[in-house]
């Protein structure tokens, strides 16, 4: 993947999938890594059943499915996503199931993941970027996730969790000044939608949008329109009225959805049940966005 981030002079080229990256030299070697999503990361040493549970529950390890450099996606500038394994969501549009479970991802220490970070602190500064801390879902380890935060927090890197804010609750008061910004997923606005769609409750992410919101921390909430399951009008009208429970909103993305995934599913033997759902038309993309403006929300936009 190559990069510019709308800067002269300034050539990214990284890749977590493919292990692709040619920033400033490394300050010591970094033997390759056995999986194929860590990129320049390496896999923890080998340790033992309660080695392992120990550093986990001290946040210095984590299973981490891949990472990559992006811009003008989760979040502002260019960006290092780092994508945890683990989920306890199932939507049916999922476009990582590949991450659903925690234990097919990669053991990564946190002091490995921080040194990647701190790597491309320039770029984030010419940018406007940072690190974005995404999945699977992130909160399933949230003991690493608060002491990456706090780290980058206070080497004055910009700071972005993509969440469904399903395990919001796992994150203390504490935690919160350490985030910049919070992609907010609203699956759906109707209760029972965002069931269909999850398999999960959506009161939890309400929740933690209120505390976002009384905490001051920006959000951007996202939401997959998928015709058929989540277009309806009222469905749509909800998450706006959702969204504008929060004075900290600074936007509101409709994500339409795309069956990049579905080799994913299948080569997993997983049921993939929009197999036949069609991706939504640019009126159906319109309408949406519509809608959410006429709920009060004037900051929507479209990828
Ligand atoms: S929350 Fe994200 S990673 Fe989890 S199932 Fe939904 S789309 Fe997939």
């Amino acid at each position: 993947m190559e990069k510019t981030g709308g800067v002269e002079n300034i050539n990214v080229s990284a890749d977590g999938i493919t292990g692709e990256y040619a920033p400033e030299p490394l300050e010591e070697q970094v033997p390759r890594t056995r999986g194929s999503g860590l990129g320049a990361l390496r896999e923890a040493p080998e340790m033992s059943h309660s080695q392992h549970n120990q550093v986990v529950r001290e946040g210095k390890l984590a299973s981490v499915h891949s990472w990559e450099l992006v811009t003008a996606v989760d979040g502002p500038g260019t960006r290092l996503t780092l994508f945890l394994s683990g989920c306890p969501l199932r939507c049916q549009y999922c476009h990582n199931p590949d991450t659903f479970q925690m234990r097919s991802g990669h053991a990564v220490t946190l002091n490995d993941v921080f040194k990647l970070v701190k790597r491309y602190r320039a770029i984030f500064k010419v940018t406007g970027g940072g690190l974005t801390i995404s999945g699977g879902e992130a909160l399933m380890q949230v003991n690493f996730v608060r002491n990456l935060l706090r780290r980058c927090h206070q080497e004055g890197i910009h700071t972005c969790l993509d969440t469904s804010g399903f395990l919001g609750a796992n994150l203390a008061d504490a935690d919160l000044k350490n985030l910049d910004l919070v992609l907010l997923d609203v699956k759906s606005g109707d209760e029972a939608t965002y069931h269909e769609v999850t398999g999960r409750p959506l009161v939890p992410t309400i929740t933690f949008g209120d505390r976002l919101a009384e905490a001051k921390v920006p959000v951007w909430v996202r939401f997959v329109l998928v015709p058929g399951l989540t277009d309806d009008p009222e469905n749509i009208a909800k998450v706006a009225q959702i969204a504008r429970r929060w004075p900290n909103l600074e936007r509101l993305e409709i994500l339409p959805f795309h069956q990049m995934a579905r080799d994913k599913w299948e080569n997993l033997g997983l049921n993939y049940q929009l197999a036949d759902t069609p991706v939504p038309t640019k009126d159906q993309v319109e309408a949406a966005k519509n809608i959410m403006r006429e709920q009060g929300i004037q900051q929507v936009f479209s990828s």
